[in-house]
């Protein structure tokens, strides 16, 4: 797998379908946990000011590129990556190939109700997809979330609590559950789901699904600004 460094963080050159078929693979080797980061550019902005942070991504089993951003600063570097890989593709794909591959998939995380809701629309999408189990993101206990895995025993877990909670999270117990994959999605449930919007396509092949966010849910531009900065950032770093 060809990797990349963007500002000192890891990327590889990994498009959807690679990555789904990496899950797969991931999901047959029991004894071991591999995480899956889906980076977008405010994470890479987030890991250079925390150690850790810049540790969990680094030290993940792969990092695919989540966001226009990241695949434009390959490009500024003379690196470029093949395709942009968006969390919520590869869930759906996944979602769609355990039909086949019988993987069984739990999902963690967004508001009470929402990961379920997003279950059963790709339930009724792709009769037969194994998703064994949904809990939502706003336990007060760690155990309590635990419990509900632990009675789905899932080979990947998609987590949507955040990031960087979400990564921590599975480094913290995914070799505990037993879990060989998991993929931290932020807000991927909720789109699915059908409680936040995503852009229309024209948009998104105009690469402004940025632009949607920000009309949809202005209070997010403060932490857009990490977009400009970024970019500065990878055009002063040549
Ligand atoms: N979330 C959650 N528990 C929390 C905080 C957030 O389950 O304590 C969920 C939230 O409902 C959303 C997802 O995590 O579905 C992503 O949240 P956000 O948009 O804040 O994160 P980001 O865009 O940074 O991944």
């Amino acid at each position: 797998m060809k990797e990349i460094s963007i500002l000192g963080i890891k990327v590889n050159d990994i498009t959807k379908s690679e990555t789904v078929d990496l899950i797969n693979k991931f999901a047959e080797e029991k004894d071991k946990s591999h995480l899956i980061v889906t980076l977008g550019t405010e994470m890479v902005m987030a890991a250079r000011e925390d150690n850790d942070i810049k540790e969990l991504i680094n030290g993940a089993e792969a990092v695919c590129a989540d966001g226009v951003g990241i695949v434009l600063a390959s490009k500024i570097k003379k690196q470029q990556i093949r395709e942009k890989a968006a969390g919520v593709e590869i869930l759906e794909e996944t979602v769609r190939q355990s039909a086949e591959t019988g993987k069984k998939i739990f999902f963690l995380g967004s508001k009470p109700g929402i990961a379920e809701k997003a279950a059963e629309k790709l339930r009724e999408k792709y009769p037969g997809c194994n998703i064994a189990g949904t809990f939502h993101g706003y336990f007060k206990d760690d155990e309590e979330a635990k419990a509900e895995i632990r009675k789905a025993s899932p080979d990947i877990i998609f987590i949507a609590l955040g990031f960087p909670r979400q990564e921590k999270w599975y480094r913290e117990y995914g070799k505990e559950l037993g879990i060989p994959v998991g993929i931290g999605v932020g807000g991927s449930f909720d789109v699915i789901s059908g409680n936040i919007e995503r852009a229309p396509s024209w948009m998104r092949k105009l690469c402004l699904e940025w632009l949607f966010r920000l009309i949809k849910e202005p209070a997010r531009w403060k932490r857009m600004l990490a977009l400009p900065k970024f970019a500065i950032a990878v055009i002063m770093s040549k």
